[in-house]
C-alpha cells in the first residue's frame, strides 16, 4: 500500500460554515506536511470552496460522491479507474477493487483502527458534519453505502482531530492508546468565562487541545453571540 494517503471528508451538511472552514484548511496543511491529499466530495456543482482552502495545495475539490470515485467493482471487471494510477498507485495495482481500499472513520464501527491498517486502506473517509452533544450519528449516512469500517475510540471527535488521530495511527504508528488526549476540555477566554467543548482533542506539547488556527477565538465570538443575543 503507497505510503501517501488519501483523506477525504463528504460534505453532507448544507453549507460550509466558518468551523468548517477552519477545519478543512487545517486538515489541509497537516496532510500536506506528509505528501497526502484531502479531498471534499460530494460538493453541489457551482460549490464555491473558501478561497483559505483553495490556496491549500494538498487539497481538492470533488463533486463527485465517494462511491463514484472508489466503486465496488468486485462483481465486474476492473479497469484503469482512475484512482488507481492517481496520487497512491503507479501501475501494478489494477486489480484492487478501488471500494475496498476506502475506511470509513466511524464512531458505531466494531473494530478501532490499529496501525496495521496502513497496509489495508489507502484512502480514509470521514463524515463531513459538525459535531453535536449529544451525537446524532449522521455517520450513518456513509455507513450504509458499505465501506469497511473503523472507530478511533468511544468518543467523540471533531473531524479535524479524526483525521489527525488517524494520520497518527497510519502513518506515525501510534496505536490508539498511546495518543496524548484530552477529552472535554474547557477554554478559558478570561477569568471570567470559559467553555466547555464537548469533544475528544488531541494534546499538543503546550499541554493544550490541538485546534484549528483560529478556532479559539471564533468559539469566543460565538460566545459572546450567544450571550448577546440574550438581551
Ligand atoms: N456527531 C457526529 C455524527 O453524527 O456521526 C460525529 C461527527 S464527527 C464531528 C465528524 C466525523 O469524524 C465522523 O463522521 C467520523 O468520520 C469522524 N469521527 C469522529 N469521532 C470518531 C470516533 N470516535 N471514531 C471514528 N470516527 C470518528
Amino acid at each position: 500500500m503507497p505510503d501517501h494517503k488519501t483523506y477525504i471528508v463528504e460534505h453532507l451538511d448544507p453549507e460550509l460554515g466558518p468551523w468548517s472552514e477552519l477545519e478543512y484548511v487545517a486538515i489541509a496543511r497537516e496532510t500536506h506536511r506528509t505528501g497526502g491529499t484531502f479531498c471534499l466530495s460530494s460538493l453541489p456543482p457551482g460549490f464555491r470552496v473558501p478561497a483559505s482552502l483553495a490556496a491549500e495545495p494538498a487539497f481538492r475539490a470533488e463533486t463527485r460522491g465517494v462511491e463514484e470515485m472508489y466503486p465496488d467493482l468486485s462483481s465486474g471487471e476492473v479497469k484503469g479507474e482512475e484512482e488507481e494510477k492517481g496520487e497512491e498507485g503507479k501501475g501494478g495495482q489494477a486489480k484492487v477493487n478501488p471500494k475496498s481500499r476506502v475506511c470509513l472513520l466511524d464512531p458505531q464501527a466494531e473494530r478501532d483502527l490499529s496501525p496495521e491498517d496502513k497496509g489495508v486502506f489507502g484512502v480514509f473517509l470521514f463524515g463531513g458534519i459538525l459535531g453535536d452533544d449529544p451525537p446524532r450519528d449522521r455517520t450513518s449516512e456513509l455507513r450504509k453505502k458499505g465501506f469497511a469500517g473503523r472507530r478511533l475510540g468511544p468518543v467523540q471527535m471533531t473531524t479535524d482531530t479524526a483525521v489527525r488521530v488517524t494520520r497518527m495511527v497510519v502513518e506515525e504508528q501510534f496505536t490508539l492508546n498511546k495518543i496524548p488526549y484530552l477529552d472535554f476540555p474547557d477554554l478559558k477566554f478570561n477569568e471570567h468565562e470559559s467553555t466547555q467543548m464537548p469533544f475528544r482533542y488531541v494534546e499538543g506539547p503546550d499541554g493544550k487541545p490541538i485546534m484549528p488556527e483560529g478556532m479559539v477565538d471564533l468559539i469566543k465570538k460565538d460566545a459572546d453571540k450567544s450571550i448577546d443575543d440574550l438581551f
